[in-house]
């Protein structure tokens, strides 16, 4: 079994690029050099730098003894919470923004949900002087509002998608309508292991820092490299696969992906792609989406904005169907009760993205003598608005 993509950007049969004609100079170009600029000596250097001065790495392994306890095992809390703008985003938008200098880009373009990918995007172009501009739906700027003012303040415009229902993926469509109008000054930069070949790749690649730092830090804290499970929570999949790149081959290491099952998997409010989704076409690669019997997307629901997607990248679609991952889901009251319980428990507010790979500890077979990593992949001040809304039902339990 192979978990690294073929020349054409497959994982078993997903990933690929589907995309219109006119959008193809483009990415293939990028096919053509992301390779060789990544592993160029100049680029890891400023990558890494940039990784440690900028965004604050290498971020800690904790060790959290009451919730260890708790569970009756050792849990490792990998740390991306502590990055600078309070997520594992920031890793690939570094990455990102490195490859579109040294292509010679002078503008980019994102499309953001929640926000937090347009904030961290945001940020790197002012970091590096660039041109920025994203695309939101309006309803989501509505919802958002916070993020949209952080972007601006950044110095990036933030257009409003005014289609269909006016969320994610219609602010998908005109970012990509832009880049099939701005090909030669303009990069596209992805937030997650998705879109079509090679982003789902490269973002992997920028987010395996996480499990490099995690091998070392392994080593140093239980004489082994490696631990028996990682816990990740899956929107598009871009922390979860930083979390277990390095681990792919290692069939010791149980990796476990934790989806949004929103209000319950029969709710039809639900983010559950794997429990919930089919195989098709969406964001340019092939993978399990959420659609319905005419291949219309279906609008996915989570109390947590950045599982609020209805795909999954095509590595994660191969590890479900390999059987290499175990996909799972937690609903948002389960997300909720599994951030109030690390909070009070260590002293660390999780984002709720986060709190559902927290949630999974309750639903799994544990034992004394094992080491379980969860990568806590952001900090939870943005959604301290939900966590005081329902404080009081996890009050009175
Ligand atoms: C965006 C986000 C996610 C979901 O994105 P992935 O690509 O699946 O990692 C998870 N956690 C946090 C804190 C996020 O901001």
């Amino acid at each position: 079994m192979n978990y690294q993509p073929d020349t054409k950007g497959f994982y078993g049969d997903f990933g690929g690029a589907f995309i219109p004609e006119l959008l193809y100079p483009n990415v293939e170009f990028l096919r053509k050099h992301y390779l060789e600029i990544i592993g160029s000596e100049s680029f890891q250097k400023e990558f890494n730098s940039l990784l440690q001065d900028f965004a604050g790495r290498p971020t800690p392994l904790y060790f959290a003894k009451r919730l260890s306890e708790k569970y009756n095992t050792n849990v490792f809390l990998k740390r991306e919470d502590l990055n600078h703008t309070g997520a594992h985003k920031i890793n690939n938008t570094i990455g990102q923004i490195l490859l579109a200098q040294r292509l010679g880009k002078k503008r980019i373009i994102a499309e953001t949900g929640a926000g937090q990918h347009g904030v961290a995007t945001a940020t790197v172009t002012a970091l590096m002087g660039l041109q920025c501009v994203v695309y939101m739906g309006k309803v989501d700027m509505e919802r958002q509002a916070p993020n949209v003012a952080r972007m601006q303040m950044l110095g990036a415009e933030v257009r409003p998608a005014l289609s269909g229902s006016q969320t994610l993926k219609d602010a998908t469509n005109e970012a990509i309508r832009d880049w099939i109008n701005h090909p030669e000054d303009t990069y596209y930069l992805i937030g997650s292991v998705v879109g079509p070949h090679p982003y789902p790749d490269m973002v992997a690649r920028f987010q395996s820092v996480i499990s490099e730092e995690m091998k070392q830090q392994l080593q140093e804290k239980t004489g082994r490299d490696y631990p028996d499970k990682i816990i990740a929570c899956v929107g598009g999949g871009s922390n979860a696969a930083g979390a277990f790149y390095h681990y792919l081959d290692n069939k010791k290491v149980e990796l476990i992906a934790v989806e949004a099952e929103g209000l319950g998997l029969k709710s039809g409010h639900t983010a559950a792609t794997t429990q919930t989704g089919s195989e098709g076409i969406i964001h340019g690669s092939r993978t399990l989406l959420m659609q319905n019997e005419e291949g219309q997307i279906t609008e996915p629901y989570s109390i947590s904005a950045g599982l609020d997607y209805p795909g999954i990248g095509p590595l994660h679609a191969h590890l479900f169907k390999s059987g290499r991952g175990r996909f799972m889901g937690a609903t948002d009251q389960e997300a909720l009760n599994a951030a109030y319980e690390l909070t009070r428990l260590e002293g660390i507010i999780p984002a709720l993205e986060s709190a559902h790979a927290l949630a999974a500890l309750g639903k799994i077979e544990l034992t004394k003598d094992e080491n379980v990593v969860v990568n806590l992949s952001g900090r939870g001040d943005k959604d301290l608005q939900a966590y005081i809304k329902n404080l009081s039902d996890f009050e009175k339990d």
